[in-house]
């Protein structure tokens, strides 16, 4: 079978050993560690595992489904010692490409570790196994009065573990911050298989490096995460929703600022552009007025009688900006709702068009209009659908440059646009990644934010770390260089 870049389309032709791929000593031993039913090599159960939300499909030579740190480390000095790369594996949903087996070998895949362990009202502190979906967890500890902020908009189906090794964000960033404020501490088996505990399960933490910090956002490529302990907040008592629509971006960049500037400090701020909007309206019930340029959502929470008066003020506010048309939720269904159409509008866009370069950059709040004004023209100088949408609070934009790839023009023109995308994003003081991560969709790009010494520092921990380089191999790093 050839292991190649399966675009969307599988190749399945041939039967070549692939070059790298597991000896039959290797997978024996593969199977007396973990058994059969959690090491697989069966075709159908490659193909899951080959592939997260990039939809760029690579064979993994086997998946396996370890139950804890032990077999976590058996897997990785079998790596060492034999030279194949393990490549972790959370939910798949990733937008860059970091859990997929591009140089083959093994998945790890750590659904068989999701259970909380334990959850802590005293210390407001709960510690996890990496496999529980984010959701799910949030749902647990709201049941005990408490919170856990980080919302990526893949809530439903994201665990933690790739939500720390990604750092996740969402929409919840500006007020409350994002994984990596939650991390107190991780067991992290690491790529030579010790397995190693950094943090611990206090708020305040001064001792040595903060290897937690260096671990969190490293893309499975530093170590793999078996247990992680998570700050939990108290549970905000209630929350209201703000929809306003707006006749441009920069009217409503405009609502963002004024109402920042009023002193209230919402729990989320998103846009969405026009193209955005329409995408998530052809299967989704949105009744947008007709001159809307851009649609704000706004939700603030606390205590109750705050709450209901900061909503009436973000509606004041936006109308005073030239709003179009505003609605506040009446209750918790209601807001829950309005969010739900936000969390529509990624899957929507393919709708217009089949593939799509993710970008998720992020600019200086001040720069918003101006930048979100800039990648629409960059759209259509090149003839390319490009929608936008984000976290406006925090300048977390979602540049989404959509495309046929069975078209080859327009994915050229796709991908220029991309690469014109990111040049201006730093031009504009702004980063490559809020939240994303770079894996393999970005790594080309990495040259144009990071300074040389700085990337040189980086693959020296890399190094240090992995002297075999079986960890995720071809992440983050330019290929050509690293
Ligand atoms: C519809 C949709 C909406 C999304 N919205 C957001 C959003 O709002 N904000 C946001 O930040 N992201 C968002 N994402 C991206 C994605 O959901 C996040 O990056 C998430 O954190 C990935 O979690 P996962 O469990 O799917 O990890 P995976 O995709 O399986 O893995 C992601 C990375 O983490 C590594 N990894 C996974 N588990 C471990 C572990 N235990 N130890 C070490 N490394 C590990 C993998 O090797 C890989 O590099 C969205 C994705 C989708 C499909």
């Amino acid at each position: 079978m050839k292991r190649a870049l399966m675009d969307g389309s599988m190749d399945l032709e041939g039967k070549s050993q692939m070059p790298g791929g597991l000896d039959h000593g290797t997978r024996r031993k593969l199977l007396r560690l973990l058994g059969k039913e959690n090491f697989r090599t069966d075709l159908a159960t490659r193909v899951s595992y080959g592939f997260d939300a990039t939809n760029k499909v690579y064979l993994p030579d086997g998946v396996a489904f370890p139950g804890s740190a032990q077999e976590v480390r058996s897997i990785l000095r079998l790596a060492n010692e034999r030279s194949f790369p393990v490549i972790p594996r959370g939910a798949g949903s990733g937008f860059t490409g970091g859990a997929v087996p591009i140089e083959g070998g093994v998945v790890l895949s750590t659904e068989r570790m999701n259970r909380i362990l334990s959850v802590s009202r005293e210390d407001l502190v709960a510690v996890v196994q990496p496999g529980v979906v984010t959701g799910e967890f949030q749902k647990e500890v709201a049941k005990l009065g408490l919170f856990f902020p980080p919302d990526p908009a893949s809530v439903e189906f994201c665990t933690i573990g790739g939500n720390v090794a990604e750092c996740a964000g969402g929409m919840r960033a500006l007020k409350y911050g994002v994984t990596r404020d939650y991390v107190l501490g991780l067991e992290v088996v690491l790529p030579t298989g010790e397995i190693v505990r950094t943090g611990g399960r206090t708020v305040k933490n001064v001792v040595g490096y903060d290897l937690t910090r260096l671990m969190v956002g490293s893309e499975g490529t530093l170590g793999v995460i078996t247990e992680i302990t998570l700050k939990l907040i108290p549970l905000p008592r209630a929350r209201s929703t703000v929809l306003a629509f707006f006749p441009s971006v920069a009217s409503a960049t405009q609502a963002v600022s004024q109402i920042l500037s009023s002193g209230i400090l919402p729990s989320a701020m998103e846009i969405v552009d026009r193209a955005s909007l329409e995408c998530v309206a052809m299967s989704n019930p949105v009744d947008y007025p007709q001159d809307t340029g851009a649609m704000l959502l706004v939700e603030v929470d606390g205590p109750e009688a705050a709450t209901k008066e900061e909503a009436r003020n973000v509606a004041e506010i936006s109308r005073e900006v030239s709003a179009l048309r505003v609605v506040v939720s009446q209750d918790e269904k209601d807001s829950e709702s309005l969010w739900k159409l936000r969390r529509a509008i990624s899957p929507s866009l393919a709708r217009l068009r089949p593939h799509r370069l993710n970008e998720d950059v992020v600019v200086p709040r001040s720069k918003l209009a101006e930048a979100m004004e800039t990648f629409r023209k960059i759209g259509e100088e090149y003839g390319v659908p490009l929608t936008t949408f984000g976290h406006a609070g925090d300048g977390n934009i979602h540049v989404n440059v959509l495309y046929d790839r069975s078209n080859e023009d327009e994915a050229t023109r796709a991908e220029k646009a991309a690469r014109r995308v990111m040049e201006a994003t730093v031009a504009l003081g702004g980063s490559l990644s809020g939240e994303h991560g770079i894996g393999i969709t970005k790594s080309q790009f990495l040259p144009l934010e990071v300074q040389p010494e700085a990337l040189e520092l980086m693959k020296k921990v890399k190094s240090l770390l992995d002297p075999k380089g079986i960890l995720n191999p071809g992440k983050i790093f330019p290929r050509d260089k690293g």
